[in-house]
């Protein structure tokens, strides 16, 4: 039995980017649009030898009363279903009210939290992770889902959790 491996965040920071990245190929759909990604969708994925099911969520739109309602969203759920999760902010936009939101739901789940700064897409940006120790949920990792970089890091941390 393989583990689950949920990927979550506020719409657009680049969750389908990242899950692309860790598939080597472009299976969820990466839109400049947020919100795009509205279902709970689950690939076979594997790294250092090790088997998982990656799951790519969208549903956790911005405002008070969607992020309250999400007991009932497919993010939600996918959270209830993980064995861990990888959290994704957006480290050019910074620390926002929803992502704070989020760590409250993700709290309340108990289950091991990886945090995921992207868009750090060089060495010159990665300062701009260490704001998002704030969260209280460890070592950010300093990502960009786009290029790569950090990824294999972020990827052996969520293997020792899951
Ligand atoms: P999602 O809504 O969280 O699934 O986000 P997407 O993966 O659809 O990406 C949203 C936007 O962010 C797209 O325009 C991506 O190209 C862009 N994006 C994703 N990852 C990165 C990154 O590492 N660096 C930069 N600069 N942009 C990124
Ligand atoms: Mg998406």
């Amino acid at each position: 039995e393989v583990g689950v491996l949920a990927i979550v965040g506020r719409p657009n920071v680049g969750k389908s980017t990242l899950v692309n990245r860790v598939l080597g190929r472009r299976a969820a759909v990466v839109e400049d649009t947020p919100g795009v990604t509205r279902d709970r969708v689950s690939y076979d994925a594997e790294w250092a030898g090790t088997d998982f099911k990656l799951v790519d969520t969208g549903g956790w739109e911005t405002d008070v009363e969607g992020i309250e309602s999400a007991i009932a969203s497919q993010a939600q759920i996918a959270v209830e279903l993980a064995d861990a999760v990888v959290f994704v902010v957006d480290g050019q936009v910074g620390l926002t009210t929803t992502d704070e939101r989020i760590v409250r739901m993700l709290r309340a789940a108990g289950k091991p939290v990886i945090v995921a700064v992207n868009k750090v897409d060089d060495q010159m940006s990665e300062y701009m992770a260490a704001e998002f120790w704030k969260l209280g949920l460890g070592e950010p990792y300093p990502i960009s889902a786009m290029h790569g970089r950090g990824v294999g890091d972020l990827l052996d941390a969520a293997m020792s959790a899951l």
